[in-house]
């Protein structure tokens, strides 16, 4: 049986009768296979699984793009009960933001790359809202995408800098059969769109240069934000109609 809590209050009462370790997904919701994937590794770790569904404005630079996040609570409820999830947390706006987003957290370097550079606030955004979401369901383990590898990053990187008490645990990117990253916007794309969408994966691990993958994707119709090579991962966002993807592959 998977519990539903709206608010900390409810959550907090919850979480003192759970003994052990506790392995936490954050979620938006519109949940999918890679998703999943987060829900399968905490569970076979933990003793109790937590899933948080909260689709957090904050982080939202773009009002079109928060309006049309695709919301699917009855699979998304299906998908927590049939992977054995303790507890479902999702609460409202106001639950999570008593001062009205007063309060941030933020990054001043790699925050203000790749998405960052493109998307201004985001990141505050992302830590703020995880850092709220882990001083609430305290998980001992928290379970994140490398589909979000920047984001993935800079949640290591403030745990490590506020002394957090918990380990992130990184999870492998989830694709279509074709190579697309699942994701939840992916239904958002028109079937012509959805016909070309794994050209990112395919340009980003095909090509040898960043300024190669741009140039094939931009050939293809795609608007580039950027393909850029960091370290030893290549990250791509690429705008398909109105539909914003992103990828990133180890080189
Ligand atoms: P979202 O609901 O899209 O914000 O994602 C919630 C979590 O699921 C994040 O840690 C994402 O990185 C992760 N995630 C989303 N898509 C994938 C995927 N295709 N493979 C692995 N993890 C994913």
């Amino acid at each position: 049986m998977t519990v539903v809590l709206r608010s900390p209050q409810e959550f907090h009462a919850w979480r003192k009768q759970q003994k052990g370790s506790v392995g936490f997904v954050p979620t938006m919701g519109a949940l999918h296979s890679g998703h999943e994937e987060l829900l399968k590794q905490a569970r076979k770790n933990n003793d109790v699984v937590v899933l948080s569904i909260f689709v957090n404005p904050t982080q939202f630079n773009d009002t079109n793009d928060l309006d049309k996040y695709p919301k699917t609570w009855e699979q998304d409820l299906a998908m927590a009960e049939a992977n054995n999830v303790d507890a479902i947390f999702c609460p409202r706006y106001d639950d999570m933001y008593p001062d009205n987003y007063r309060y941030k957290v933020s990054e001043n370097s790699y925050s203000n790359l790749l998405d960052g550079a493109h998307r201004p606030g985001h990141f505050d955004g992302v830590l703020s809202v995880v850092m709220k979401l882990f001083n609430i369901v305290a998980p001992t383990h928290a379970y994140f995408g490398e589909k979000d590898f920047q984001q993935m990053t800079l949640i290591q990187g403030m745990v490590e800098s506020f002394f957090m008490d918990l380990q992130i645990v990184p999870v492998a990117t989830v694709r279509e059969e074709d190579g697309l990253a699942k994701s939840s916007r992916n239904v958002r794309l028109t079937s012509a769109e959805r016909l070309k969408a794994p050209a990112i994966y395919k340009a980003i691990s095909e090509s040898k240069t960043a300024e190669e993958a741009a140039e094939k994707l931009n050939a293809q119709g795609f608007i580039v934000d950027y393909v850029t090579d960091v370290g030893t991962r290549r990250f791509v966002a690429a705008r398909l109609g109105d539909v914003r993807l992103i990828d990133n592959v180890q080189i």
